[in-house]
């Protein structure tokens, strides 16, 4: 009881407080960057549905439910595994349950939803999370995180057509060792459905306040497979893995590392050959509230965990393949206009600016100071179409080192303006 008030507290002290401003992490660990951009613009107005309103709903709604866990608190689990389902319902899916019950001590189920592709309704793409909690803590990062992603991606691509078929599914089981995935991919498998890719997330809505102030992790992790039993899906991981990573530049505010798959749910669909990818949250420590009580929402991001709902509503829809109302379908239509992330960023002393232009033409590349005054011209001159890298050793127009803080790097190329941001640190 006393942890119950304890936690009312803490929800109703978030909700009063100011939403927390948006820090960016001092060191920036070594990791792969992925560098490139994909653009489609329908994925745009899907993108632009994910709710910061609808997500902290949902982590609040299971924070308050607690444990669950079969064999801790089944009771919970049931009561969670019913909420899902009377939303895909609201939503307008009909839903369908697995029972998961081969292992010993175990019971619980999936949760399944399928939307049929309308060109190749036999080619799948299975969108995976697990909903189940460890017995120590109410999981709001581990997985609630992950259930919210899927219910935000089940309630956005209903409102398009898509050529290929989308399964979602919300696993039970995974802390006690991936029961439900186990028997969902087995299923399939026995099957003989034709999957394309598995998508899996899990943990995916950061830590905030672990570094004393609010910290908002700037990078996502994109998984791609190096185990499968079949060599030739490993590299069809890396491909889906480099596209989710170009979505997740092309629309998120966050970064994307390309990292090796871990452990969760895909592990299963590994094992049969299937072609995996998943999102995980960025860590260059190991996130001090997994499988903790504090596990809670005030430890998470949910700023954060937008943007990489962002990037899964981004992915689901291009690789299923989305259709506009009218059945037209637009593909591939890229930008070969942009400005990325400078990488690193923060930085010191240099980092490195990367811009696409679609025809030969005067370029301007330049930097400003938070006074809106010009500090350097890194580029003035005509330059071919295509990708161009330019470094930029954080030194000023008269040679001189410039201080700490943030600058702004703009790109100015015919009608093409963009402006992005960057922190020195020293
Ligand atoms: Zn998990």
């Amino acid at each position: 009881m006393i942890r119950t008030s304890f936690f009312f507290v803490l929800i109703l002290a978030s909700l009063l407080a100011q939403p927390p401003q948006k820090n960016i992490k001092k060191d920036y660990p070594p990791k792969i960057y992925y560098n490139g951009i994909l653009k489609q613009s329908s994925i745009a107005d899907l993108v632009n549905q994910v709710s910061y309103d609808s997500l902290y709903n949902i982590l609040d709604f299971l924070e308050q439910k607690g444990v669950r866990s079969s064999g801790t608190n089944n009771q919970t689990l049931n009561e969670v595994r019913d909420w899902i389902i009377s939303k895909l319902s609201d939503f307008g899916y009909s839903v369908s349950v697995q029972d998961v019950y081969h292992y010993s001590n175990y019971h619980g189920q999936n949760i399944i939803i399928e939307k049929t592709g309308i060109t190749y309704p036999d080619e799948k793409i299975i969108v995976g999370a697990h909903y189940d909690s460890v017995p120590t803590g109410p999981g709001v990062n581990d997985n609630g995180s992950g259930v919210a992603a899927l219910l935000e991606i089940a309630r956005i691509i209903n409102t398009v057509q898509t050529d290929y078929s989308v399964i979602m599914v919300w696993f039970t089981g995974e802390e006690h060792g991936y029961y439900g995935s186990t028997e969902y991919a087995q299923q399939v498998f026995d099957e003989g459905v034709n999957i394309k890719i598995m998508f899996n997330m899990d943990q995916i809505g950061g830590i905030s306040n672990y570094y004393g102030d609010p910290y908002v992790m700037t990078a996502i992790t994109c998984e791609r497979d190096e185990r499968n039993t079949i060599p030739e899906n490993n590299a069809a991981s890396w491909a889906y893995t480099d596209t989710l990573a170009m979505l997740t530049n092309t629309y998120t505010e966050i970064d994307a590392v390309i990292d090796y798959a871990y452990g969760t749910d895909y592990i299963p669909f590994e094992n049969l050959g299937y072609v995996i990818t998943g999102y995980y949250e960025y860590l260059d420590v190991f996130n001090p509230y997994y499988h903790q009580s504090t596990d809670v929402l005030s430890n998470m991001d949910v700023y954060y965990l937008k943007e990489v709902i962002k990037g899964g509503v981004a992915f689901t829809a291009y690789i299923a393949k989305i259709a506009s109302t009218t059945g037209i379908y637009t593909e591939n239509i890229v930008s070969e206009f942009y400005l990325l992330k400078a990488y690193p960023n923060p930085f010191n002393p240099t980092t490195t600016i990367s811009y696409s232009i679609a025809d030969a033409q005067k370029v301007t590349l330049t930097i400003y100071n938070t006074m809106g005054q010009k500090v350097r011209i890194l580029v003035n001159e005509n330059k071919v179409a295509g990708r161009h890298i330019i470094e930029w050793n954080g030194r000023n127009d008269s040679n001189v080192q410039v201080s700490s803080g943030i600058y702004f790097y703009r790109l100015n190329a015919g009608s093409f303006l963009q402006t992005r941001k960057m922190i020195l640190l020293k």
